[in-house]
């Protein structure tokens, strides 16, 4: 039987999600971080609309939303995208980084237990449309895809455990996957050591931005271990030039572990969008890397490997 993902057009055939960008912003609608950094702030539809069609043109499918609630999230708006623009998104739940959130926030406040209750809902039932931050709670009925929990620079906090073993329990009744947030690609042995301790294998995790800390020792051991790789440095020289992805990318399908390689955009800024008059906008990745790969030897199944093959294996691989 062909297993089914949760997006914001319902649950879809993992077969019918097409090349997967595995971890984007589309919405970033309030919040502190943009009254903090402006930059920040996607909260245009109209603008979403235009940067999805350059995705879409480029033949990009279901796109993976980082971004959870009280961080801005806004499910209504990813809703009237996909309605807009027949692309499938995939909703989060759970906890951004700490920078993310006033020091006074709920999650700071609640037991695990209670916590966990909160994210099973959105994973069980559906996503609050009102992104936990008032009094009403309004269920959606699209439910969320994942469960995101970010780690620090070289550091896993106890509230970061504290979320590890929240998730795990939601894991535990649903099988859910994780996306996890790593700092500058820290810690990352240490969170799925916590992971499974808390009940979630490594192949249920997907540690993002490990190619800002491009050791090949570091990332074969990972993904040995079943752990999803998500890389996102391309197109973004201020983080490194872009031989070092391709050249981790060789190695680690030269050494048969391509199966764990994810790529993402993490357009998470105005200044990144072709629509908000930035660069290099949500199709680069296909537009220019995809056929740099190509250029430099990936073959077209490696490439479906990591489009969509691998992706679909972390999405689905709880249940
Ligand atoms: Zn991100």
């Amino acid at each position: 039987m062909t297993k089914t993902v949760e997006t914001t057009l319902g649950a879809l055939p993992v077969d019918q999600l097409g090349w997967i960008n595995a971890h984007d912003h589309i919405i970033m609608d309030g919040g502190y971080t943009v009254v903090k950094t402006p930059d920040f702030k996607l909260d245009s539809v109209e603008k979403a609309i235009e940067e999805m069609g350059y995705w879409q043109q480029a033949g990009g499918g279901v796109v993976v939303d980082a971004q959870p609630f009280g961080a801005g999230r806004n499910v209504r708006k990813l809703i009237e995208i996909s309605e807009k623009t027949g692309l499938p998104i995939i909703v989060p739940t759970g906890f951004q980084s700490k920078e993310h959130y006033l020091p006074d926030h709920w999650q700071y406040k609640y037991d695990e237990d209670t916590i966990a209750e909160l994210i099973y809902a959105e994973v069980a039932e559906g996503v609050d449309l009102n992104g936990y931050e008032s009094p009403i709670i309004a269920r959606s009925t699209v439910k969320a895809g994942f469960i995101k929990v970010a780690g620090d620079y070289q550091v896993v906090s106890m509230h970061t455990h504290k979320h590890i073993r929240m998730a795990g329990k939601v894991h535990a009744r649903t099988g859910v996957p994780m996306l996890v947030h790593t700092e500058h690609g820290t810690m990352a042995e240490v969170i799925l050591d916590a992971f499974e301790a808390a009940g979630v294998p490594p192949s249920s995790v997907m540690i993002c931005h490990i190619d800002r800390n491009y050791d090949p020792y570091l990332h074969k051991l990972l993904a040995k271990r079943g752990a999803f790789l998500q890389y996102d440095t391309p197109s973004r020289i201020k983080y490194q030039p872009e031989h070092i992805v391709v050249n981790l990318m060789r190695e680690l399908f030269d050494a048969g572990l391509g199966g764990q390689i994810l790529l993402g955009g993490d357009m998470a800024r105005r200044s990144y969008w072709k629509a908000y008059g930035g660069g290099p906008g949500f199709d680069y990745l296909l537009t220019k890397f995809t056929p740099r790969l190509r250029a430099e030897g990936f073959t077209d199944a490696e490439l479906q490997m990591i489009w969509h093959d691998n992706p679909a294996r972390w999405l689905t691989s709880g249940r």
